[in-house]
């Protein structure tokens, strides 16, 4: 099996970030722990019996099993058996094409959300409490008196430009991306 690329891996962080607060809440430490596994299945680069993660790895054997379970549910690795000419070989692997794929629904989505953001900072007349950071819109300030109903200050007037600014940039960026893999 070919070495892991650059892009995969950074993927395959982006991924585990979030699949290792999820082990958290399954069992406090099995996110770091599942960390650990995850290294040792990329260094070995290939095929990994769960024996040999075992016998490297000091972690109890039941914990192993529970974590590489919930590991494939996400569709990080996935276990596959080989024959090989004198005996057959099972295994650990990492899912590479479905690590790629979950990357990059993720990135749809935070694009998806970023441009329903980019259109919420686009709406005019947005007034806004300078001390509080609530925002209102035109009826809702009127109905106020252009007075923040939580701490009394005088609403202002929001200006979305520079936030559009800085939404446009990170839209950008993912769209380049996505379209430079071939994605978008
Ligand atoms: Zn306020």
């Amino acid at each position: 099996m070919p070495k892991l690329k650059k892009e995969t891996i950074e993927a395959l962080n982006q991924v585990m970030s979030l699949v290792e607060s999820m082990l958290d809440m399954y069992q406090p430490g099995y996110g770091k722990k599942a960390r650990l596994i995850l290294n040792f299945i990329i260094d070995q680069g290939g095929i990994v019996p769960e024996e040999i993660i075992g016998k490297k790895l000091d972690l109890k054997s039941n914990e192993i099993r529970k974590i590489l379970q919930i590991l494939a549910e996400q569709g990080i690795i996935s276990f596959r058996r080989v024959a090989s000419r004198d005996k057959s070989r099972q295994g650990w692997y990492i899912d590479t094409e479905n690590i790629e794929s979950i990357f990059i629904n993720r990135l749809k989505k935070a694009l998806e959300k970023l441009k329903i953001r980019r259109e919420y900072e686009m709406q005019p007349g947005m007034y806004y409490c300078p001390v509080d950071h609530l925002r209102f819109t035109f009826e809702e300030a009127l109905e106020n008196d252009f007075i923040c109903p939580r701490c009394g200050s005088i609403l202002e007037e929001y200006d979305g430009a520079l936030a559009v600014k800085f939404l446009d940039k990170k839209i950008s960026e993912i769209e380049e991306f996505l379209k430079s893999i071939g994605a978008l």
